[in-house]
């Protein structure tokens, strides 16, 4: 099935047909059961990020700017999107292909209705399972979110100062609100808690060294983002990154650092902690320190297409295969294919005309 691409959706989410693999021979060359799989660059499948939604109540400007995600935009209708006995399955399946770790992502993740009740059919999988939220409604929701099984939560947050996070959600929403979020997170046992700063240079890079302070000593790890040209439509340009090194400069220059081991291979975030014994941060270095050689993540967008790059042209189309009726060892066998063809290294290649190319939103295929 292909999906003509709409204007007013993402300008570029166009996803490719996918075939309908045959049972028997869709594996590689040589491939054996149980052996590891691996794609074209020898890395594992170990991650998978699901996008529950593609809405989102908030309109971060590096996100989602409102003149493209404004009231004419059409987000997905309901029948479209993955119900949770889809996404269960196939996580399941995924599990089985080695994933050991499944982000809940979006759009806003919390404005999924009864999102809890995924949360329980995922629990039972037995992987690391977390979400990352914008926390506007975390304060409702994390204890029924706990207690469906999630162990651990990421929350973004672009400043502390009010009227800067106002600006870049431009929705006006209080930072107080989500302060109460990530503390009712804590309460709930979700913690320690991951804070994301994507940092934009002249937009909210004065915040580095507030947050640093302010999350010194908690507990919970602030991580420093680097600005990414992820889609096409928040006009990225290479002069509003702060490279993750000065981050690391600017806030070892009040609280002297350290770098720290990898926790595991492929980690995103390069870790630092102060020397002081005042707990760590993280920094998360996409655009100048490429990290393609380890990433061993699968995305599923909300319609269920396999995404193998957060800056994929295209997608395939696993919903169809899904709601054709195919057998688990069919979707097997298709994910299979989709990863072991996979060649994808983005970070490592990426020039200003590059940049410039359509790529699927991130608030579509999920964050
Ligand atoms: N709505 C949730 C949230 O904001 O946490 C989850 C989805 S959001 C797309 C996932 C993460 O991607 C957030 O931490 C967000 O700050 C980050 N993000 C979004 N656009 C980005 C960009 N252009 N560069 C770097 N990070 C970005
Ligand atoms: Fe929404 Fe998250 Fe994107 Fe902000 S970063 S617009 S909260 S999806
Ligand atoms: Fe992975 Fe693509 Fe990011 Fe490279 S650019 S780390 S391949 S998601």
């Amino acid at each position: 099935m292909i999906f003509e691409p709409d204007e007013r959706r993402s300008p570029a989410r166009n996803i490719d047909a996918m075939k309908v693999i045959p049972i028997h021979g869709a594996r590689g060359p040589g491939a054996q059961e149980g052996e590891r799989l691996a794609d074209a660059r020898g890395r594992p499948l170990r991650d998978l990020r699901i996008s529950v939604t593609d809405r989102c109540n908030f309109r971060c400007v590096y996100c989602m700017p409102r003149e493209v995600f404004g009231h004419e935009y059409k987000f997905l209708p309901h029948g479209a999107i993955l119900s949770f006995e889809e996404i269960a399955r196939l996580a399941r399946i995924f599990v089985g292909l080695g994933v050991k770790k499944i982000r809940l992502t979006g759009g806003e993740p919390l404005v999924r209705r009864d999102l809890h009740q995924l949360i329980a059919q995922l629990a039972e999988l037995g992987v690391d399972l977390t979400l990352t939220t914008n926390g506007s409604l975390l304060a409702k929701q994390a204890q029924a979110l706990a207690d469906a099984g999630l162990k651990r939560v990421t929350v973004s947050l672009d400043s502390l100062d009010d009227a800067v996070f106002r600006a870049m959600n431009d929705v006006a929403f209080p930072v107080a609100r989500v302060l109460e979020g990530i503390e009712a997170a804590a309460a709930a046992g979700l913690a320690p808690v991951k804070i994301n700063m994507v940092v934009k240079r002249g937009t909210n890079d004065q915040e580095i060294a507030p947050m640093a302070r302010h999350w010194r000593g908690s507990g919970h790890v602030v991580r420093f983002i680097e600005y990414m040209d992820v889609g096409s439509s928040n006009g990225w340009r290479m002069d509003d990154v702060v490279p993750s090194a000065e981050v690391v400069r600017r806030i070892g220059e009040e609280y002297p650092l350290e770098p720290v081991d990898p926790e595991y291979r492929g980690e995103v975030a390069e870790r630092w902690r102060y020397r002081d014994g005042a707990g760590e941060i993280g920094v998360i270095s996409s655009v100048t320190q490429a990290f393609c050689r380890d990433c061993s993540r699968m995305r599923l967008s909300t319609e269920g297409a396999l995404y193998t790059c957060l800056f994929a042209q295209s997608g395939h189309d696993l919903k169809n295969l899904l709601r054709g009726g195919a057998s688990d060892e069919q979707l097997r066998e298709a994910i299979e294919a989709v990863w072991r063809a996979r060649e994808d290294r983005y970070s490592e290649i990426r020039t200003a005309e590059t940049a410039a190319r359509p790529k699927v939103e991130m608030s579509y295929i999920g964050g």
